[in-house]
């Protein structure tokens, strides 16, 4: 018997958790093909969730009804919020997690949701009719139907490991790679794929660090849970805190480094892809910044049951002996022993001026590309992309409008509107630097940016979404001074008075700046919304260049926001755009 669903999921990796799960929620029947069950949700690199910008579109994603936010509070081992010493705008929440608990409970949270199915195989490719994708083929051969399918495979598209002079095939570590889909995805959807690389640290054994000689990383005293719904004090009660540890790097491991550059994957030019500028291997830090005679080295624990800690800022594709000696080389690990060795990875990725701002594909209908396939670096990244790929493919089978978040209400917005409208040339990887109302969109009022979407969408809750009814009011009345028949705490759980009192000390101290802020994004906003019908002929304008016309044929933006984002597009061409569209507009009026 032909198995048929509404949406198939490829890969159960950060986007594709997300993705299915919205999905399954949106009522639709959904399966996720995976090759490892063992490795949902693994956590490739760091064990750690959240960060600068990265916090807060994990707020964001829990706001709209994700999963990654409720997880990592059951998952974390030690939290903190960075850069609290400066303006709210950049205040960001990290927790560092235990990443086998994070990916038992993220398989858990599969294994029990409704409408969704589970299998361990490999897809090999896609089954495309007519231009719309109908099904994908698994390594048995057996064909399985879909209405929307949506590839979330991270590193493994034809991924290549290399440690030192050593190269073979794999996904990650231990994990194979996947064959035959890259072939699919540019043979039967006219995909154009790359190459992309990124590093990963080693991994040493925790009792043979000398801890007297090496600082001690304590986590916030006051914690502050990820997800909305997490009940903040009980939470807090039971939360039992590690500590980090930071180290440095000295003169000894950068000659180390610097003696062996060329036995490095890294630099010999057999990796010939680019890396995430942001998350450089050691030897490229040592190499673009020569005058620094140390750089820090993070010791984290990667979870509460195991001796394996992870060594952050040691991203290197040196061989194993090597790694082995500069780590050797630091104070406190003098004596270390390696478990894990790092290693780079190279992997086949699509460049996302090929995705609409649904995530769907421009060549092939119903066929939906999230995560690190789309050139995105960072567990963040692809769980806010799957989530929404998840999300549109959904309403699309459902016959609904598409959710597109602006860049003026979340981070989310930013990561898909830059990633379709630019383009990249190197791995992306979110930043608050990115967002232009950044103080607007803060990671603590994630709720009253989007919750009311997600309640729309369908994946907020009437139980849940009645607290948070609670919540708004309340923080209404208490900023307007009315104190009478105030709920309790109990009654606002899992809000709190606590959250209302940050938010409305945030609002007083910087009213005048985020009204500005929002003035400005409510202008731009009009522009923002202004549609450009999606087979609009460029080359009829003869007052546009030859450049811009190849620019905007290219991209085919969907707002003439999205438009003047383009690289190299200029406020005369948007001006000369607004006109033709206008006059297209009307005659099409007059003609009805
Ligand atoms: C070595 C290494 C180093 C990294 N370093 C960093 C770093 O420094 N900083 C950073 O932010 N991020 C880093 N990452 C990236 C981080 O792991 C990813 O950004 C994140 O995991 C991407 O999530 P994803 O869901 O897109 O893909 P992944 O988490 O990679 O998951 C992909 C999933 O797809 C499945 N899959 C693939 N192909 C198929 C197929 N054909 N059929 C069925 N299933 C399939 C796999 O089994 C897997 O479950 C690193 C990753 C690796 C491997």
């Amino acid at each position: 018997m032909e198995r048929k669903y509404h949406i198939i999921v490829i890969g159960a990796g950060h986007a594709g958790c997300e993705a299915s799960l919205a999905c399954a929620r949106l009522g639709l029947k959904t399966l996720i093909i995976t090759l490892n069950v063992d490795s949902i949700a693994r956590m490739s690199c760091n064990p750690a969730i959240g960060g600068i910008a990265k916090g807060q579109m994990v707020r964001e994603i829990d706001a709209l009804g994700g999963e990654m936010g409720k997880i990592t509070d059951r998952a974390g081992l030690q939290f903190k919020t960075l850069n609290k010493s400066r303006g709210p705008a950049v205040w960001s929440p990290r927790a560092q997690c235990d990443k086998w608990l994070y990916s038992t409970l993220m398989s858990k949270s599969l294994q029990n949701q409704l409408n969704l199915d589970i299998l361990q195989s490999e897809v090999t490719s896609l089954i495309v009719r007519n231009n719309k994708v109908c099904g994908v083929k698994i390594l048995t051969n057996e064909i399985i139907n879909a209405e929307a399918v949506i590839v979330a495979t991270g590193t493994f598209l034809r991924g290549v490991i290399h440690l030192g002079k050593i190269h073979f095939n794999g996904g990650r570590f231990n994990e194979h790679q996947a064959s035959y889909l890259s072939k699919s995805l540019t043979e039967d959807c006219g995909i154009k794929l790359g190459r992309f690389k990124t590093t990963t640290p080693p991994r040493i054994n925790a009792t043979s660090i000398d801890y007297s000689k090496i600082l001690k990383q304590y986590g916030d005293e006051k914690p502050v849970p990820f997800s909305h719904f997490t009940e903040i004090e009980k939470w807090r009660k039971n939360l039992k805190q590690l500590s980090c540890w930071l180290t440095y790097t000295n003169k000894t491991t950068h000659r180390i480094v610097s003696d062996n550059l060329a036995l490095s994957s890294i630099n010999i030019g057999e990796v010939g892809s680019k890396s995430p500028r942001y998350c450089p291997a050691i030897e490229e830090k040592i190499e673009r910044y020569p005058e620094k005679t140390s750089h820090h080295i993070f010791v984290e624990p990667e979870g509460y049951n195991t001796n394996e800690v992870y060594l952050n800022g040691l991203y290197t594709g040196l061989p194993f002996n090597l790694q082995q000696q500069m780590i050797n080389s630091i104070l406190g690990l003098e004596n270390a022993r390696v478990i894990r060795y790092g290693y780079a990875i190279e992997y086949d990725y699509s460049d996302p001026l090929q995705i609409k701002k649904t995530l769907e594909t421009k060549t092939v209908e119903n066929l939906f590309l999230s995560g690190q396939i789309n050139g995105t670096t960072g567990y963040e990244e692809a769980a806010s992309q799957g989530f929404i790929a998840g999300i549109n493919a959904g309403l699309k089978i459902l016959n609904t409008p598409p959710l597109i978040l602006g860049r003026n209400e979340s981070y989310i917005g930013i990561l898909i509107d830059d990633i379709t409208t630019k383009g990249m040339d190197e791995p992306y990887r979110m930043f608050t630097s990115r967002a232009e109302y950044r103080l607007s969109i803060r990671n603590d009022n994630a709720d009253l940016r989007l919750m009311d979407t997600g309640r729309l969408i369908g994946l907020i809750s009437d139980k849940v979404y009645e607290k948070f009814e609670l919540y708004r009011n309340t923080l209404t009345h208490t900023y307007e001074g009315k104190r009478e028949n105030l709920p309790t705490n109990d009654d606002l759980s899992p809000w709190s008075f606590e959250k209302i009192n940050e938010e409305i000390y945030i609002y007083k101290k910087y009213r005048g700046y985020i009204e500005i802020q929002n003035k400005m994004a409510n202008k731009v906003k009009k522009n923002e919304e202004r549609r450009i019908p999606e087979n609009f002929d460029y080359n009829k304008i003869e007052s546009l260049s030859a450049e811009t016309k190849q620019r905007l044929l290219k991209i085919r933006p969907q707002t003439m926001g999205q438009a003047s984002r383009i690289h190299a597009i200029k406020p005369s061409d948007i001006a000369i755009l607004t006109i033709c569209l206008e006059k297209q507009r009307k005659e099409k009026k007059q003609r009805y």
